[in-house]
């Protein structure tokens, strides 16, 4: 029996089985820079990036040496001590929001990315107290905790937890229209992904979050963004509302903003930068000096190896090369930067990822006729490349069943 076969055994035994019946059927041993070997020494191109957290890849030496240094010094505080590495960060997203310095924020934060939606939440709640609704997208993705399966617009994942504490509105994501005549006088905010992750990378039209900005801020709603996938520079800024004139009062972080280890931000901006204030939260774990001492150097790696520009370099490349193959299965490329989502003529989403597993690239079949691709930022042209050059047979492989 492989260490794969055995682990996988260990772990039906022991693990609850919530994403799959089985077990993975990767056990990952080891990564460096966009590569992974697993247990029984097989190398994988790593296109997933542990659902896109890894945003500089795997132990990278500038973050490896950020948490030692940090762990020899001090890995826990709790809340009722503060410490540098956590002010550092929190100021450091104010700049990457707002470079002039003119907009107030202020940053909350936990652990995970549904914790920043449970946060963003009851922070709406204080501030909206009379307004029963809160507008979502259908498809819409913002986390498992009991307030943020409110806002899930996938009534699978959702129905069998209802009630929950808003009554939400769901809307069609991307059609501007649409939200404007869902946004009414009992409406306490509007919860958007500014692009659909779990939904299959869906990019709305451009316009489409300005308008969401104008549309709240005429019916009195407040105006929040999920940037816990499309933040931390996977589409070329650092957060994805910035190609717009689109700043929501309300921002939350996770996924890329360690690099890997756990960490989720609130960030009240603007008229509502005061936040949530004393006694209406708090998280024993959240600003963990370790966390934010990784994320301080993945954000001096992003901006210091101009990640942001290699996104939208590479991401274009990628896209192109996928279009250009001409395959029968391909329906189309969309997205932004290093995050696409790859379409496909027929629900084979998961054959696909199969097939590519079984090449060395592990990519994420998101829905059934969309994978993910959404690699560390640090990816290079070569290896897109490497991917482009295998995808005909992955895909030929896939077909084939
Ligand atoms: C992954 C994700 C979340 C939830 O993050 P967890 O850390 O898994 O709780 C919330 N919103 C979006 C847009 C996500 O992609």
């Amino acid at each position: 029996m492989t260490r794969t076969l055995d682990l996988r055994e260990r772990f039906n035994k022991a693990l609850m089985p919530t994403y799959d019946d089985y077990a993975p059927e990767v056990a990952l041993s080891h990564g460096k820079g966009c590569r992974v070997t697993d247990l029984d020494g097989h190398e994988y191109l790593d296109l997933a990036a542990g659902l896109a957290a890894s945003v500089v890849g795997h132990a990278h030496p500038d973050v490896v040496a950020a948490m030692t240094a940090q762990a020899g010094q001090l890995i826990h505080t709790s809340n009722q001590y503060c410490h540098e590495r956590e002010v550092e960060l929190a100021e450091r997203i104010q700049r990457m929001l707002d470079p002039t310095g003119t907009t107030d924020s202020r940053v909350f934060f936990c652990n995970s990315g549904a914790e920043a939606s449970e946060a963003a939440l009851k922070f709406v709640r204080r501030q909206r107290p009379d307004r029963p609704v809160v507008v979502a997208a259908a498809d819409a993705f913002h986390g498992r905790t009991m307030g943020a399966l409110a806002l899930a617009g996938v009534p699978s994942v959702r129905d069998a937890y209802a009630p929950y504490v808003f009554e939400i509105r769901f809307v069609p994501f991307g059609d501007a229209e649409a939200l404007a005549g869902a946004v009414r006088d009992d409406t306490a905010a509007v919860f958007l992904e500014p692009i659909q992750g779990e939904a299959g990378v869906v990019r709305p039209p451009d316009g489409y979050l300005a308008a969401a900005r104008r549309i709240c801020d005429a019916a009195g709603a407040m105006f929040v963004l999920d940037e816990v996938q499309s933040g931390i520079g996977r589409t070329g800024r650092w957060f994805a509302h910035q190609f717009e004139d689109a700043r929501p009062d309300v921002m939350t972080l996770s996924k890329g903003l360690a690099g890997g280890l756990p960490i989720g931000a609130c960030v009240s901006i603007g008229d509502y930068a005061d936040g949530l204030q004393v006694g209406q939260h708090g998280s024993t774990f959240g600003g963990n000096p370790v966390s934010c001492a990784a994320a301080l150097a993945v954000l001096d790696v992003i901006e210091r190896d101009h990640l942001m520009d290699n996104a939208v370099t590479v991401g274009d490349e990628l896209a192109a090369g996928i279009t250009s193959i001409g395959h029968p299965l391909v329906a189309g490329v969309r997205g932004r930067g290093l995050w696409r989502g790859l379409v496909l003529t027929e629900p084979l989403g998961v054959q696909v990822s199969e097939a590519a597993k079984a090449a060395g690239f592990l990519i994420s079949a998101v829905r059934t006729q969309a994978i993910r691709i959404s690699p560390p930022l640090i990816l290079a042209s070569e290896e897109a490349g490497e991917f482009v050059g295998a995808l005909p047979g992955i895909l030929d492989a896939a077909a084939a069943g």
